[in-house]
């Protein structure tokens, strides 16, 4: 992992989730954990050669790629884990992911790969919106919903640590249907993020380089957001199940799903934008011989 300065006291270890490190002193707080142990003997070997002791580490989601090191820096460190109410819950029970994307049963095999299950981890404290210390670093906590339930971006002096609420134009292209529990939080999160974008010099996502400048991705961010409720709002017209409304989103968008874990997650974005488009009274559900219909309602 590549350890980069964001300035006097806040460090990124680039990786393929990024982690932050801030440090006071010779103490450091760790900002998301990476994927899994490996990750969390890497960032106790960054705070080595800083000649720093990590004492707590605070999650933005509760996604295996961003908490699943934490268990091993704990173990290692001994340090405080914190992360945001409803995402601590799945950081101490990660089977909850697979259930979640498989209707609530128990999950298949491919649901329990290693980017959807991570290690549990213990919390010790849940982080609150809003300015707070965690373990002597002033952090402020801003709630970032839509990707994750309660996704938090932590802003440490001027440099913001954004979790997953922007991606880089790389990694939209990458995914072609990111991963949304709620497509309208997910906008409204963007659109406070474009307000900030004066507040921080720098935002660092989950995924590739930091950027000083966040509104152009705010942009293409809010596109692709549009774009699939859009070929949602389209396929309705022609099926109604949310499956042959998934293929042919992925079609219209040339997205080629390659793995059943992929096609859950993507079902996930889908079931977003259903939800959003009936919250907005365009679209509605109805059973009918024993199938969940989606139309578009007739003022739509
Ligand atoms: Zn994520």
């Amino acid at each position: 992992m590549e350890l980069l300065q964001l300035s006097e006291s806040v460090c990124q270890l680039r990786g393929g989730t990024n982690i932050g490190l801030v440090v006071d002193g010779r103490r450091a707080l760790v900002i998301d954990a990476g994927l899994d142990r490996d990750a969390g003997r890497r960032i106790a070997r960054a705070a080595r050669q800083l000649g720093v002791e990590i004492v707590a580490v605070a999650i933005t989601h509760a996604h295996a790629d961003h908490f699943g090191g934490a268990a091993e820096v704990k173990r290692r460190t001994g340090a405080l884990v914190y992360a945001p109410a409803f995402e601590a819950a799945i950081i101490e029970n990660p089977e909850l992911e697979g259930y979640y994307l498989f209707s609530g049963a128990r999950p298949p095999i491919e649901l329990r790969h290693k980017f959807i299950l991570a290690p549990g981890c213990h919390v010790d404290g849940q982080v609150e919106a809003g300015e707070q210390e965690i373990a002597g670093f002033h952090v402020e906590a801003i709630p970032m919903p839509g990707h994750a339930q309660n996704q938090m971006m932590f802003g440490v002096g001027d440099i913001c640590f954004a979790g997953d609420t922007f991606f880089h134009d790389s990694v939209l292209d990458k995914y072609g249907i990111p991963f949304y529990v709620d497509v309208a939080q997910a906008d409204e999160s963007l659109q406070r993020l474009a307000a900030l974008a004066e507040r921080f010099s720098r935002f660092v996502p989950g995924h590739g380089p930091a950027v000083a400048d966040v509104v152009p991705l705010v942009e293409s961010n809010r596109e692709r957001i549009r774009t699939i409720c859009d070929h949602v709002r389209v396929a309705l017209g022609d099926v109604a199940e949310v499956g042959d409304i998934l293929a042919s989103v992925a079609k219209a968008m040339r997205v080629s799903i390659s793995a059943p874990a992929i096609y859950y997650l993507t079902l996930t974005t889908i079931h977003a934008c259903l939800s959003a488009l009936q919250a907005a009274g365009e679209a509605a559900v109805a059973v009918e011989e024993n199938r969940a219909v989606w139309r578009l309602t007739s003022q739509s």
